[in-house]
């Protein structure tokens, strides 16, 4: 039996995040490994509410701190709810997004203060880190080519930027938490990627 293990993926959009995430959930059942998703925000009922929230006004008047509180609010519920309960019990949770995603976007992205959300971060996830953080490193413009199907006439230009300073900052948190960030080149194959997350997952649970 395995024992319980925190895994969350982090990356700018389109780096292979979702693709990574099915591919390693399929291997878990393979394996006979219990290990249960979660996507943020989202997955308790009072989180899809907060996402309702979120959603409705994401192009609208949403003040950057409030998305940030609305964002970790949403965390909130669900790391109380669910993903502290099965980590106690022994279950391998797999997060798409946790934490250093508010880092990366309402930080870099956003321009908030970091140590404020550090501080909010810890608030939010009762001071929960994920034990393996796999950073999917591509550029913005892969990102934007692989979103956008090559159709690149599409993308506005302040949207690459925005993706461009999401990645420096997720870089940078790398370096930061180089205890369990673990950063991956996400130009390779999916198959080469997700050798390297089960051969560090491995390497972990040995260790
Ligand atoms: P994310 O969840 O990070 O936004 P996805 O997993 O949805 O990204 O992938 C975005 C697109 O890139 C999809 O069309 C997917 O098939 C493709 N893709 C995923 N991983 C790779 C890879 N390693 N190399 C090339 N293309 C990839």
């Amino acid at each position: 039996m395995m024992q319980s293990l925190f895994i969350s993926f982090e990356g700018i959009d389109g780096c292979g995040k979702s693709t990574q995430v099915k591919m390693l959930m399929n291997r878990f059942e393979k394996e006979s490994i219990t290990a249960l998703l979660v996507r943020e925000p989202g997955g308790t009922q009072i989180s899809e509410e907060i996402r309702d929230v979120l959603l409705k006004n994401r192009n609208d008047k949403m003040a950057e701190r409030t998305e940030a509180l609305l964002m970790t609010a949403s965390r909130a519920q669900l790391t109380k709810d669910i993903i502290i309960p099965n980590l106690e019990s022994g279950t391998v949770v797999v997060a798409d997004r946790f934490k250093d995603s508010t880092l990366a976007y309402q930080g870099g992205g956003r321009g908030l203060d970091l140590n404020y959300l550090v501080k909010l971060n810890d608030f939010a996830t009762y001071e929960l880190d994920p034990d393996i953080t796999f950073f999917i490193d591509v550029t913005a413009d892969e990102g934007n080519r692989r979103r956008n199907s090559g159709i690149s006439d599409r993308i506005e230009k302040a949207g690459i930027d925005f993706q461009h300073i999401v990645r420096e900052q997720y870089i940078k948190l790398a370096h930061m938490y180089d205890q369990r960030f673990v950063t991956i080149d996400g130009t390779l194959s999916p198959e080469n990627i997700h050798k390297t997350i089960w051969t560090t997952i491995q390497n972990r649970k040995n260790s």
